[in-house]
């Protein structure tokens, strides 16, 4: 794999959203995120690829001639969070690009092409994995026109500014789909491994909880007269973390990540809390107990302080699991270049997610360091973009030799389904 074209790339992208103190800001559908698109496009020509848009601005990357043939895609997305990191997404499409080239320098005919989604980031729209989520089929019209920026602008509108129209693109001629990207988390970092073989992308489902108290002068209530709404709080946010450390054994997690206390006053009895909670694992099993645990602790709590505590279901969603034939061949081939590496779950969504209902997906992670992510101090080695693009490409290549031995199958559940423009 060609490390000097890489950091060339990387430096070349730098400073596209580079903020003064440091970090990029590459929203959705924002000239810095054009810019992105425009400038690995560049990078795609000069290495001889033809370069194509789908309906909302999704890019693929070809080689002349192939466009329309049934290739192995690889990709991820060029946005960022504002204040992100440089690595987070981009590693994904560079990696596949490496993967062309090297290709290319080889004189090997494989056919391969990169994907790079638009808008994965919730950050300005509220709607993540949009663009893969367009082509996947799971994110429709409605989604894009509910999908509001602060300013009050919908995704659709942003496409549309674009000169976009959204609905008439699907994922067309893929054999399969891989994305590396960095973990975002401290396993491989503190394991000192190169690579992760993610097995499923967890799912999160949401809860919103409002517990209605007295609000009281907190001088003149004696505390046997108090319905105190923070200290039951309190008491679901402990709950809701006993309920994650009952279930950890299957990778479930669960959080409050949001307390708005009202009227959140020093001297004042706190009359009312909202609380925001985040349950997400890879066991569909696992996260249904884990939310009945919780559900079932907020009523308990409610009845014995005498509030009120209305729970209501957010989002729910399934975790996805990524495709035997696809983890098989990505562990065979670092086996096989002798790298060491983990099967592990994800515990963030990723465009990988949105394509594996539709062909055999898998996914790498890389280490970042100390596990940040979402954060100007986000790092990661371009030497273990490098591995990974490298152990992509050897899977790639036994997937083509051995047929029977990685059957193209979907995980059990998603069918194989046609995409049609809708
Ligand atoms: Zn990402």
């Amino acid at each position: 794999m060609n490390r000097t074209l890489l950091k060339k790339w990387f430096q070349a992208l730098a400073p596209v959203g580079a903020l003064p103190e440091g970090g990029v800001t590459r929203l959705a559908y924002s000239a810095e995120e054009d810019l992105m698109f425009r400038s690995t496009a560049g990078f795609a020509r000069q290495i001889g690829l033809s370069v194509t848009e789908d309906c909302v601005g999704n890019m693929f990357l070809s080689f002349p001639g192939l466009e329309k043939e049934p290739c192995h895609i690889i990709g991820s997305h060029l946005d960022s969070v504002p204040g992100g990191g440089r690595f987070d997404g981009v590693a994904g499409v560079l990696a596949g690009l490496l993967v062309m080239e090297n290709l290319r320098s080889l004189d090997e005919s494989l056919p391969v092409r990169v994907a790079a989604f638009r808008a994965e980031e919730s950050s300005l729209y509220g709607l993540a994995t949009a663009g893969s989520g367009v082509i996947a089929g799971s994110v429709n019209i409605a989604h894009l026109k509910n999908a509001r920026a602060l300013s009050g602008e919908s995704l659709y509108d942003a496409m549309i500014r674009k000169g976009y129209s959204p609905g008439a693109c699907g994922l067309e001629n893929a054999l399969d789909f891989m994305e590396l990207h960095i973990e975002q988390g401290r396993v491989l970092f503190e394991a000192k491994e190169p690579l992760g073989v993610v097995t499923a992308i967890a799912a999160p489902v949401r809860l919103k909880v409002t517990i209605l108290g007295r609000q009281d002068h907190s001088g003149a209530t004696p505390m046997d007269l108090r319905k105190d709404a923070l200290c039951a709080a309190s008491e679901i946010v402990l709950a809701t973390e006993a309920a994650g450390h009952e279930e950890k054994r299957f990778a479930t997690v669960a959080t409050v990540g949001v307390a708005n206390v009202v009227p959140n006053a020093l001297n004042v009895v706190p009359g009312s809390v909202e609380l925001r909670i985040d349950i997400r694992g890879i066991d569909k099993e696992s996260i249904r107990r884990t939310v009945e645990r919780v559900q079932r602790a907020i009523a308990d709590i409610g009845a014995s302080r005498g509030l009120s505590c209305a729970t209501e279901t957010l989002s729910s969603m399934d975790p996805v699991a990524l495709a035997p034939s696809m983890i098989e061949s990505l562990s065979e081939a670092a086996s096989a270049a002798g790298v060491s590496f983990r099967r592990m779950a994800s515990g963030a969504g990723h465009d990988a997610m949105k394509i594996a209902p539709l062909v055999p997906t898998g996914m790498l992670f890389i280490p970042c360091d100390e596990g940040v992510s979402h954060n100007a101090a986000e790092n990661a080695s371009l030497n273990d973009i490098a591995l990974g693009a490298e152990i992509m490409l050897r899977s790639i290549r036994l997937r083509r030799s051995r047929p029977a031995a990685y059957p193209r199958s979907t995980p059990a559940g998603h069918g194989r389904r046609r995409l049609k423009p809708s």
